[in-house]
Formats: structure tokens, C-alpha cells, sequence
């Protein structure tokens, strides 16, 4: 028998969005940025990116969460697809189509997400089988989150976030968020941050024995009690509803609460799936929240789904 290999014409890898169990934000260095130190958590909440050969570059959003997505050049996953093309000596245009399911700027790293998934897809597309190693040195050049959406799990991330390391956690752990209405902006969260913190010696972020011990344990309620975020009083100051949100959570009975990231999406930990589902509905009742979602994690990094195949 023979067997044909057709050429391959699509590839699509679904990628997970994140959640920082602990956040800590070291002060304002002298280029704006700041060092940090957390822990990451990838979520079940997947984007879904597929590339295709065509005649141009393109790239089309649809799903959800597909509003306010840039469809040009500034395009995380567009800028991932092109510096993966340069880095690889590759001339295939593609088309890249991202099926939006992750929050646009929630704080769970969408836009990171979406570039980590270009780059698998691409990677596999082209043929170009980079080591794990090539492919996160480029996506750090990309973002400080994304090599964690290309790891995912739960693992340390240090330096602006992007330099890994693993954390040895146990245990499933079950999610509600509470999703806004509108996003909020990164930088503006970090300048907010300093505005609070100023005239105030601000330590160099090191991450806490309690989460380390928590996660070890798996026990959820340790974890839930660990829950840090140096940027939640500025995304609070910016957004107040958001601390009522969170008041909201635990009053419901979740185990901790936290803002993801820089905001507003607020995370809830909770026991388990029926607990999960209690908080989601008490939450949507009590018209504190419009859009709840649940997730679990730690959920797996980039990875490819279908493809590369013919049309
Ligand atoms: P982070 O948690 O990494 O700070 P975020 O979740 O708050 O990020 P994102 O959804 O990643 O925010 O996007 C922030 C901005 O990036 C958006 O306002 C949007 O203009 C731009 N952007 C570029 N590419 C994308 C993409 N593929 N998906 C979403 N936003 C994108």
C-alpha cells in the first residue's frame, strides 16, 4: 500500500487564559518597568487560533469576546506569526483566524495568549520544528506573559514575568469569574499602582512561603487564603465596583477572591464544581454580575488542536 502526504494547509492550537495567584510588584525601576514576582495559573477558558497559507497576511477575529480586537499589524498573534517568519527565514504568508473566547483587557492575558498559540501554529505550519527553548526566547521578546501561555500549568514567573520556573503544585482547582463590561488598562493599573504607593519604600518582590506551602499542599482553602495581588487596590481605585464584587464572592462562600492580573476580571476559588455553579448563579442573581464564567486549572499551555492537514 502507499500512502500519500498531502500538504499540510491549516494548523489550529487552542490556548488557555491565566490567572496570577499571587502578584507581587517590586517599585518603579528607572526604564518603567517593574520586577516582579508571581505565581501563574493557566485556566480552562481557551482562544482557539488557526493558520492557513494564503496569498497575503490576514487575520480575522470571531467568537465572544471578538469586539475591540485590533484586526491589523499591532495584532499580538499577527506580530507573533511575523517575528516567528523572520526568526525562521520563512516567505509563506498566512492567514490567521482567532476564535475569541478569553476576556479582551480582563487581566487574563488574551492578547499574550493568542501570540503564544501563533507561534505554535505557525511553528507547525512552516515545519520549522523549533525547540521549546527558540520558540520561548521569542515569545519573550513578545511579552513578558507569553512564554507561560506557551508553558502553562502553574509555575513561578520572575524578572517582568518572564523568566519561568517550575512550582510544584497539586490538585484541581475550580474557578467562578466575574467578568466586566469594559477592560482596563495595563499601564494605566501600574501607573495607578505607583500613584498609590508613592513616597512609600516599596521591597523587591519575593515569592511568599505561604503559596509555595499552599500549592504543595493542594489543599484549595490554603490557596484560596494565599490569594495576593499588589495591583488589586489600584484597579479597585480605578474600577470601586470591583471591590464590591469581591465582597459579593465571599460573602457567597468562595474560598479566596482576587483580581486577575491588572483587571477587572475577578476570580473566584472555590471547592469544587457544584460550589462553582452556586457561586455563578448566587453571583448573576444578586445583579452584582452581568457575565460569570467557570473554569479549572491548572490547564495545558499553546497546543495544537487539528493540523496540519489539507483543505
Ligand atoms: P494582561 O493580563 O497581559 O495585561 P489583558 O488581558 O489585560 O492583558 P489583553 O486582552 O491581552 O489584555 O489585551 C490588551 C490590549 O491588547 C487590547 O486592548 C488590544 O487592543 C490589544 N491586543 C492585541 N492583540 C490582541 C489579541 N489577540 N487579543 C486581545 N487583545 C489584543
Amino acid at each position: 500500500m502507499t500512502s500519500v502526504t498531502a500538504p499540510s494547509a491549516s494548523a489550529t492550537v487552542r490556548v488557555p487564559a491565566k490567572v496570577n495567584l499571587e502578584l507581587l510588584v517590586g517599585p518603579l525601576r528607572e526604564d518603567g518597568y517593574h520586577n516582579l514576582s508571581t505565581v501563574y495559573h493557566a485556566v480552562s477558558l481557551f482562544d482557539e487560533v488557526t493558520v492557513s497559507y494564503a496569498d497575503e497576511w490576514g487575520l480575522t477575529v470571531a467568537g465572544p469576546k471578538a469586539d475591540g480586537v485590533p484586526t491589523d499589524g499591532t495584532n499580538l498573534a499577527a506580530r507573533a506569526a511575523q517575528l516567528l517568519a523572520r526568526a525562521g527565514g520563512v516567505d509563506e504568508p498566512v492567514h490567521i483566524k482567532i476564535r475569541k473566547d478569553i476576556p479582551v483587557s480582563g487581566g487574563m492575558a488574551g492578547g499574550s495568549a493568542d501570540a503564544a498559540a501563533a507561534l505554535v501554529a505557525c511553528d507547525h505550519l512552516w515545519g520549522l520544528g523549533l525547540t521549546r527553548e527558540a520558540l520561548e526566547e521569542i515569545a519573550a521578546d513578545l511579552g513578558s506573559d507569553v512564554p507561560f501561555l506557551l508553558a502553562g500549568g502553574t509555575a513561578m514567573g520572575s524578572g517582568r514575568g518572564e523568566v519561568l520556573a517550575p512550582v510544584l503544585a497539586r490538585g484541581t482547582y475550580h474557578w467562578v469569574f466575574a467578568l466586566s463590561d469594559g477592560g482596563l488598562s495595563t499601564p494605566a493599573v501600574y501607573a495607578e499602582c505607583d500613584r498609590l504607593r508613592a513616597g512609600r519604600d516599596v521591597p523587591e518582590p519575593r515569592p511568599s512561603a505561604e503559596m509555595m506551602q499552599a500549592l504543595r499542599s493542594g489543599d484549595a482553602r490554603l490557596v484560596g487564603e494565599a490569594l495576593v495581588n499588589d495591583l488589586q487596590p489600584a484597579s479597585i481605585s480605578l474600577r470601586p465596583e470591583l471591590g464590591d464584587t469581591l465582597e459579593a464572592g465571599m460573602e457567597f462562600g468562595a474560598l479566596g477572591g482576587i483580581v486577575s492580573g491588572s483587571g477587572p476580571t475577578v476570580a473566584f476559588l472555590v471547592e469544587g464544581t457544584e460550589a462553582a455553579l452556586d457561586l455563578a448563579v448566587s453571583l448573576t442573581a444578586s445583579g452584582t454580575v452581568r457575565d460569570v464564567r467557570r473554569a479549572t486549572g491548572p490547564a495545558h499551555g499553546a497546543h495544537l488542536v487539528a493540523g496540519p492537514r489539507p483543505d
